[in-house]
């Protein structure tokens, strides 16, 4: 049998890598206050955006390169360790079978309701009560392209840090600034919020493209099964119906928010 590298990890019950599976659940996530980022690009993008990488993981076949030298220097500079795993176990760790060769372990980072300001032909989102990961992800996505300055979680909602949510995102949870607050504290907050506020109704009257130029924008998104809760909709300037064909359902929630921040940003001008 040839000489094994003493250093590469082979085990699943090693404790770092016990630490990182528990990130699979929101429990172990909150524990640790971090979340886990799969793929080299997407940990390079989170290291030049200043998060803090705890653990990059790599595994042994991990190409050596420009962007990984950049990682690995990036996870040090900020305290974190570097370890090296198995292909096997890196398999095992991402739980599919064309794992990336690099998983980072970074740290949970939230933003906070005073930097939530009406700047001119900005734009923020407001979700309320959104409970599908594939969802949230995608909405992340598609805030990042559109340049949102940020998005508010309303109530009881998904973890944005699951792994699910982070993968559908793409890369984009590093880039979009997430802020969870209350019901209440979203009342509270918005009689402060002096830009205007467009919701989105399946029984509203009025077409996307009626929302027109205006000042800063939040857009306000309902929830997947029950939609825009009446003391929400109450906080909308106007509310706003995506035509769809007779007795079509609904949008699915991630599709009607792409079409709406594209409504919503086209209208403001806003520069991508
Ligand atoms: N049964 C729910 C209802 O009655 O509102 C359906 C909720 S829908 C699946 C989830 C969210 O997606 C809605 O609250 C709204 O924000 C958005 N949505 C879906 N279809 C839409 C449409 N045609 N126009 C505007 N928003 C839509």
């Amino acid at each position: 049998m040839p000489d094994q590298n003493p250093t590469v990890i082979r085990s699943a019950a090693n404790q770092e890598i016990k630490a990182l599976r528990a990130l699979e659940t929101k429990k172990g996530r909150s524990q640790q206050n971090a979340f886990v980022s799969e793929g080299l690009r997407h940990v390079v993008e989170a290291v030049r955006r200043g998060w803090r990488v705890n653990r990059l993981v790599l595994s042994e076949s991990a190409s050596p390169g420009e962007l990984l030298r950049e990682a690995i220097h990036g996870c040090e500079a900020g305290g974190g360790r570097v370890l090296t795993v198995t292909d096997e176990l890196m398999t095992r760790i991402a739980r599919r079978d064309n794992a990336q060769s690099v998983i980072a372990v970074i740290e949970q980072r939230w933003g906070k309701l005073e930097s939530v300001v009406a700047a001119p032909g900005g734009t923020w989102l407001a979700l309320e009560g959104i409970r599908d990961p594939g969802n949230l992800g995608s909405i992340v996505r598609s805030s990042d392209a559109f340049a949102v300055a940020g998005v508010l979680l309303i109530g009881n909602t998904v973890d944005p840090f699951s792994t699910e949510a982070v993968r559908a995102s793409m890369g984009s949870i590093v880039n979009v600034p997430l802020i969870r607050l209350d019901e209440t504290a979203y009342l509270d907050w918005h009689r402060s919020w002096t830009g205007r506020t467009v919701g989105t109704h399946l029984r509203a009257s009025l077409q996307p493209e009626s929302v027109g130029r205006g000042p800063a924008t939040l857009l306000v998104m309902g929830n997947e099964q029950s939609g825009l809760p009446a003391r929400i909709a109450a906080t909308c300037t106007r509310l706003v119906r995506i035509p769809m064909r007779d007795g079509a359902d609904s949008l699915n929630l991630a599709a009607a928010t792409a079409i709406m921040l594209y409504a919503v940003t086209a209208s403001a001008g806003a520069q991508r």
